[in-house]
């Protein structure tokens, strides 16, 4: 069994597969608290779900897709079972995780998408830098950035850990806080090798619960 929030059927809005339809199963819960965390309802409540259920409610969608959130979906166990029968069931399984949780043992056919924690997200200290020892090209790792201060902070760790070589990395601003043309301006004139992503599903629908 696995407390759940919401599965619901969108286009993914960020990340290698951006616009692709995608079923999203968001886990109940994270022990973190990052200012800018858009998905606070999924704190709490949810609803306990076998395994087999999450299964049939996904396939009812009918994609190939299939995105596991949260919350911080690793802080449940049981999502290391979820995670192999999804890819067992022939889906293409991404993860998106808070980085503050070791991702050795997520299943290696899962896209995992590791947040790095900046300055101003809160929760900087939070970050589990072993992390990035285990992700490989199939992988991806994303800044959410609040400010200059996030960005320097970001290009310092990026060159100092030399990550260019090694990881597809996503700049997102934060949503209302990060001008966007702003960061690209940034981007350009630094000549990083990262991927400015914006967050589809926000500028298709809003920032709304289920979309
Ligand atoms: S890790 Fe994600 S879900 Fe948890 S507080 Fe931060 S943004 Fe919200």
């Amino acid at each position: 069994m696995l407390k759940i929030t919401e599965i619901f059927h969108s286009l993914q809005g960020e990340a290698r597969d951006a616009g692709r339809p995608t079923v999203f199963i968001r886990l109940t819960g994270c022990p973190l608290r990052c200012v800018y965390c858009d998905s606070e309802y999924a704190f709490y409540g949810g609803e306990w779900m076998h395994i087999d259920q999450i299964m049939e409610t996904t396939a009812s969608f009918q994609t190939s897709y299939v995105c596991v959130t949260g919350g911080e979906p690793l802080a449940q166990k049981r999502c290391h079972k979820l995670l192999d029968r999804l890819c067992d069931a022939g889906y293409q399984v991404s993860l998106e995780t808070s980085g503050a949780i070791d991702v050795s043992q997520v299943d290696e056919r899962v896209s995992r998408v590791v947040d790095i924690k900046t300055p101003d997200s809160g929760e900087v200290e939070r970050n589990l830098w072993g992390n990035l020892d285990v992700l490989s090209s199939h992988d991806q790792i994303k800044f959410v950035i609040c400010s200059r201060t996030d960005y320097d902070w970001a290009v310092a760790e990026i060159r100092a850990r030399k990550l260019q070589q090694k990881l597809d990395i996503l700049f997102s601003p934060s949503w209302g806080q990060q001008d966007t043309t702003e960061l690209a301006d940034w981007v350009l004139q630094d000549r990083l090798k990262v991927r400015l992503q914006l967050q589809l599903h926000k500028l298709l629908w809003g920032d709304v619960p289920g979309k």
